[in-house]
């Protein structure tokens, strides 16, 4: 009898070392000191372009056209000497002539959502996969969530990386995972309650439909175990936040990724005032869209990201596209990787209404602002012979909505005038019943432009 405890207290016991060490690792490279910080990632860019330089005709030729190789890049700042890429370079060598190890290391593909286009395929070894899981699931460590969770995952699971993203992750930190993915929306706030679930994984529309549902249910999210909602995918605002904690009783912890750097990788810790990028995992830089020119902290502009252990699928000065801001400085909750701001949009979502640009995110919180405003709303923007017009249907909360035509006619009017304040262009706006704008599972998709160009 004995003789079945022994290897099983071994196993038990390897386990619970194992876990020690992990842990201990886990906190010493987030509580690291900003300089061994850099000197760490400074010792992996000299790597990953040497790398890359060595195995890839693709970057090889890039660098040479920019007449620079490895040698060059002597301190963190020499990373702007080193070739951008681009979505249409994804694009032009679909699906894996970018790749960088032979098919037979590749344990797994995904692909891009194709929010903006084709979708792009990206390919995973295994060390991929450990990274990847490692660098979202210190995240989520950093948030407080670990072995006492029931994390479910209401991210798509499939060719989409939400899904396998956060699981993975949730798995790592010891927490219990419920593969919910996304849809059959009753039955996820029936798990919720029937397991005990305290965290809950999502796109920030998706959670805001995931609250109406329980409500029509008579259901009070506030009063069920649910504590934290890792939210992300897709732009949303403080105002958004500020709802869905509000009426929840969640924090919204704002999370991001992208499939071609691997996927949802990163988000906010505790203090929630930026999403921390993990100076091992990625080199953030934010530029001038136009003239390219490295911004400083504090300045707005687009992200560029440089994936520092990638293998099967590297990526080096990634032009995202997503526009933000970079914090440097230490953040309160002692961790000194950099943080950017809530992302206010994508270079490519920005609409150009009568020669002002106008993201729908501005739309979104601008809306937010009102008291009266539901959770939905659509943008439709079309030209009218040669003039553009913008019209944004708004939902209205139940108790706001009437039938006596001028008090919403009243309504109608401050909030077109707020808008053009804000926007600095006209918009009409439509005020629509509750529940009556699309909902969705996955990314929302609130704009319908359906100009020629
Ligand atoms: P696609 O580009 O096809 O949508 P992905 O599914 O990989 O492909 O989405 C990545 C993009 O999603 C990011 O580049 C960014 O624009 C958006 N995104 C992800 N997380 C956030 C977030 N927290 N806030 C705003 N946008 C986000
Ligand atoms: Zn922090």
């Amino acid at each position: 009898m004995l003789s079945g405890y022994i290897p099983e207290f071994r196993t038990r016991f390897r386990a619970t070392i194992m876990g020690i060490i992990m842990g201990l690792l886990n906190e010493r490279i987030q509580m690291m000191p900003r300089k061994e910080l850099d000197e760490l990632q400074l010792k992996l860019l000299k790597a990953q372009a040497r790398r890359l330089y060595e195995l890839s005709p693709f970057y090889r030729e890039r660098m040479k056209a920019k007449n620079v190789t490895p040698e060059d890049i002597r301190t963190l700042d020499d990373s702007a000497k080193l070739p951008f890429m681009t979505k249409k370079d994804l694009r032009d060598f679909y699906p894996d002539k970018l790749f960088t190890v032979p098919r037979r290391e590749i344990i797994r593909y995904h692909a891009s959502s194709g929010t903006t286009g084709k979708p792009t395929i990206v390919g995973y070894t295994r060390k991929d996969i450990d990274m990847w899981a490692e660098s979202l699931g210190r995240s989520l460590t950093s948030v407080g969530l670990g072995e006492d969770d029931v994390i479910q995952v209401a991210n798509t699971y499939g060719l989409f990386t939400g899904g396998l993203g956060f699981h993975y992750a949730a798995e790592r930190i010891g927490a219990a995972v419920v593969p919910a993915s996304t849809g059959n929306t009753e039955r996820q706030i029936q798990m919720i309650q029937d397991l005990g679930v305290t965290a809950y994984a999502a796109t920030p529309s998706y959670m805001m439909y995931v609250g109406e549902v329980a409500e029509k249910m008579g259901i009070d999210l506030k009063q069920s175990t649910l504590k934290t909602g890792l939210l992300g995918a897709e732009p949303w605002s403080d105002k958004m936040r500020d709802r869905i904690q509000s009426q929840y009783g969640i924090r919204g912890i704002n999370c991001f990724g992208a499939s071609e750097l691997s996927g949802p990788l990163f988000t906010e810790c505790s203090e929630q005032t930026g999403i921390h990028f993990w100076k091992d995992v990625a080199l953030v830089e934010i530029i001038d869209p136009e003239t390219h020119e490295k911004l400083g902290p504090g300045e707005s502009g687009e992200m560029v990201i440089t994936m520092l252990q990638k293998e099967a699928f590297p990526i080096i000065r990634y032009r995202i596209g997503d526009i933000t801001m970079l914090e440097e400085d230490t953040c309160s909750c002692g961790r000194a990787h950099p943080r950017i701001t809530r992302i206010t949009g994508r270079v490519d979502d920005m609409l150009i209404i009568r020669g002002i640009n106008v993201f729908p995110s501005q739309v979104e919180h601008c809306l937010n602002t009102n008291p009266e405003v539901g959770n939905e709303f659509q943008i439709l923007v079309e030209r009218k012979g040669h003039l553009d017009e913008m019209l944004v249907k708004v939902e209205l909360k139940p108790e706001a909505f009437t039938d006596n035509i001028l008090e919403l006619n009243a309504l109608r009017e401050r909030i077109t005038s707020k808008l053009r304040n804000s926007l600095n262009v006209g918009a009409k706006v439509e005020l629509v019943p509750p529940g009556s704008l699309p909902r969705y599972e996955g990314k929302a998709k609130r704009v319908k432009d359906t100009r020629e160009i």
